[in-house]
């Protein structure tokens, strides 16, 4: 650091008060010797001349005031040695006024002794008086004035004092000569002092360009110690500088590392990303294709994961992935490379495989690894997958192009169900295009009023009664036609839309039940509601709505939930069901038995009424029928209603009643029925159920039969073949 220190002014001239200081010093440097000189002088002179009688004691008298002035002055001059010559001009004027008294004490003795001395000795003193005023101009020199009044003192009143006393020409001749000598030592005084003056003036000008010079010299080593400091702070910042660039140049390359891996990497799986997947994909197909090669491309989508995530939370979600992704990269073939793809989709790049065989061969091994159980916290989950496949170069040659067609052939496999490997066709692609279309058209389905409620009726064989009306959603498109609900609800449970046609569903159901009150004891309505629609949180509030909207009692609404819903954590949604069953509201579960039925879950399931699959229904006759009774004793061990659906023949409805079953809907008592016929066919239900007495003889069992029931309603309601 460059010091701050002032740099002291440089004298220009000499100081005054130095010059006064030095003039005084002068003086009183040899001041001690001048006054023994003058004691001794004085004793010489009294010893030569007061040897007389006659003025002996005068002189003597004179002695001892001499001596006194002399003391007097001694003691003046040490004690101004003693004060370190602080006052320049005090110190002239002090010793002047010792010089002056002394003069004065000459100048007694002559006034007083000379008019009585003989000539010799008057002679002899003004001679010693002259002396000491020569000697004084040399000694007086620093003061012009001191020595000038002094050598004046010393010679000019003694001169006259003599003539006085000796008034002959000897007395004038003497008078002159001491006034000329006078004047030559005063000429010498003044010569004397400016001489004195200019050696202190030079003597000061010498000191003070010392003093500038070591001033300078100070400043300067002043200024290298701080250049030498500032230099070493330099240094040291320079040294701190650059270890903290060598760091941050470090920690800028771990960070570019960490960015690049991080950009490159899912950081679930720790697999490539989709941006790693698709360059790496360009690069091995233009060496596929410049060796002439094939190269497969595998997307794999998990089955049911969605469920996993949702049903069980994002941890187990989370886990699995990582398993599913562990489990896929050590089984993956030479070469080949795997990639998150995103979600629950991952993607696997074969290159050199020899032909598709071999491609599906790869994505069966690859799915077969997931199939034993996932560990979770408190249980299992197994877990398949749907794989798609596209080749190089046939499908496409593109990381893009390829890509997309193993994700259509996949999504064609999870549209056939599931669990499958499937090999890209163009067909896949272009229905897949008319599904995208429909996936469009959906959106607008329900603000364009294309959707209706068709109703399918539940009878009880204990009442004789329907009991209930299944609301079944239909879309009329104005340039497809009618469209299925399986077609479109996967489609809008994954886009989400299911939200907001379900809502629509069950604000059209209830409206529709709650107009059905001209029959004496009118049936409640089940409305189908998605997994996607209790998980969203808002069925709560959109059922309120629909009862108040409405005015439907509670207790004539049924609400119909897949059986994956209950699986795994089902205490996480069971509140939310708990809720709407104490409103009054009664609860299903449909499809039963094709999902993760488990015996332990089924007792604290919070559901009145468990609906027997179709697909069971249907496969009675073969390889069904023990699963049926065993759905059917486990529903009435716990107390739930059983419904059989899918009914059609006459056998199965034997069958089902043999069992123990007393609810029945399926085409052997009536297709789903458009919404605006209800009423009618209601009104003849409840004539038909009073026929049904008449048909004794037709009813083996006491319950009337389904197709009893569909004769008698058939004959009085036209089927208008929906299905
Ligand atoms: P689901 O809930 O199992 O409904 C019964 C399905 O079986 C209906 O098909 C019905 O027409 C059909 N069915 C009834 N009896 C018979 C029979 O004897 N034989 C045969 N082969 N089939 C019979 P649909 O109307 O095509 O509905 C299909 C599925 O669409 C429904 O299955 C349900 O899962 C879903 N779905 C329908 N409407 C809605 C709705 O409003 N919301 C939701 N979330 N899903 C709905
Ligand atoms: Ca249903
Ligand atoms: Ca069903």
């Amino acid at each position: 650091m460059v010091s701050n220190t002032p740099t002291r002014p440089v004298k220009e001239s000499v100081d005054g008060k130095r010059v006064n200081q030095e003039r005084a010093r002068l003086l009183y440097e040899h001041a001690s010797l001048g006054v023994a000189f003058t004691a001794v002088v004085c004793t010489c002179v009294v010893l030569l001349v007061g040897t007389s009688q006659q003025y002996g004691g005068q002189m003597w008298a004179w002695w001892c005031v001499m001596m006194a002035i002399c003391l007097a002055r001694l003691t003046a001059i040490r004690r101004w040695e003693r004060s370190g010559n602080p006052n320049g001009v005090l110190g002239i004027r002090w010793f002047g006024a010792g010089i002056l008294l002394q003069g004065l004490a000459w100048e007694l003795m002559a006034l007083v002794l000379f008019p009585v001395f003989p000539e010799e000795q008057r002679a002899l003193v003004l001679m010693v008086m002259c002396a000491l005023a020569s000697g004084a101009i040399t000694t007086l020199a620093s003061s012009f004035w001191l020595a000038a009044g002094y050598a004046t003192q010393m010679t000019l009143p003694p001169a006259i004092l003599y003539m006085l006393a000796d008034r002959t020409q000897n007395g004038s001749a003497v008078v002159f000569l001491t006034l000329s000598y006078l004047l030559m030592i005063l000429h010498s005084a003044r010569v004397n002092h400016e001489a004195v003056l200019r050696s202190i003036h030079a003597q000061e000008s010498r000191q003070t360009l010392l003093a500038q010079m070591q001033q300078a010299y100070q400043d300067l080593a002043a200024a290298q110690v701080d250049l030498q400091n500032a230099n070493q702070n330099l240094e040291q910042r320079i040294r701190e500088r650059t270890s903290d660039l060598v760091k941050e140049v470090a920690e800028r390359s771990r960070y570019a590392q960490e960015l690049t891996r991080l950009a490159s990497t899912d950081s679930l799986t720790g697999l490539s990303n989709r941006a790693t997947f698709s360059s790496r994909l360009t690069a091995c197909a233009k060496s596929a294709g410049a060796a002439g090669e094939r190269l497969a491309v595998l997307f794999i989508d998990l089955d049911r994961f969605k469920e996993v995530n949702d049903v069980r939370g994002h941890d187990a979600g989370d886990l699995v992935l990582r398993e599913v992704a562990r489990r896929l990269a050590s089984n993956l073939p030479e070469h080949a490379e795997l990639a998150r793809w995103g979600g629950d989709e991952f993607v696997v790049m074969a290159p050199r495989v020899k032909d598709e065989t071999e491609a599906i061969e790869i994505a069966n091994r690859l799915r077969s690894a997931l199939w034993l159980p996932i560990p979770l916290a408190a249980e299992e989950v197994s877990i398949d997958g749907t794989v798609g496949i596209a080749m190089f170069p046939k499908h496409g040659r593109s990381d893009d192009d390829l890509i997309r067609a193993a994700d259509v052939a996949m999504y064609s496999a999870k549209q056939e169900g599931r669990n499958r490997v499937r090999m890209f066709e163009q067909s896949l692609a272009d229905d897949l295009a008319s599904r995208h279309i429909v996936a469009q058209a959906l959106r607008d389905a329900v603000s364009s009023g294309q959707l209706s409620l068709h109703f399918q009726p539940i009878v009880s064989t204990l009442t004789g009664r329907c009991e209930t009306m299944e609301a079944l959603l239909r879309w009329h498109h104005p340039d497809l036609g009618l469209i299925a609900p399986l077609d479109f609800i996967p489609m809008a449970e994954r886009s989400g839309d299911i939200v907001g046609i379900g809502r629509w569903a069950l604000v059209e159901a209830c409206r529709a039940a709650a107009q059905w009150s001209g029959v004496p004891s009118p049936p409640a309505v089940a409305v189908n509601i998605s997994a996607v629609q209790v998980l969203s949180g808002t069925l709560f509030d959109d059922v309120e709505f629909a009862l108040r909207e409405s005015k439907l009692p509670p207790s004539r609404l049924h609400l119909e939930l897949t059986e994956s819903l209950f699986a795994g954590d089902h205490q996480r949604i069971s509140p939310a069901i708990e809720g709407l069953r104490r409103r009054g509201i009664r609860i299903s579960i449909d499809d039963f038995g094709t999902g993760f039925s488990s015996l332990s879950y089924l007792q604290d399931l919070p559901v009145d009424t468990i609906k027997i699959d179709r697909t069971f229904i249907n496969r009675m006759n073969r390889d069904s029928h023990a699963i049926v009774q065993a759905i059917v004793m486990v529903g009435r061990a716990l107390s739930f209603e059983v419904i059989a659906e899918g009914v059609e023949s006459e056998n199965q409805w034997k069958e089902l009643q043999a069992l123990g079953v007393t609810q029945f809907q399926g085409y052997i008592v009536s297709r789903p029925i458009p919404g605006e016929r209800v009423p009618n066919w209601l009104a003849a239900s409840v004539q038909a159920n009073r026929d049904l007495a008449s048909l004794s003889e037709r009813v083996r069992s006491g319950a009337p039969s389904g197709v009893h029931y569909r004769e008698v309603v058939t004959a009085r309601v036209e089927d208008d073949g929906y299905c």
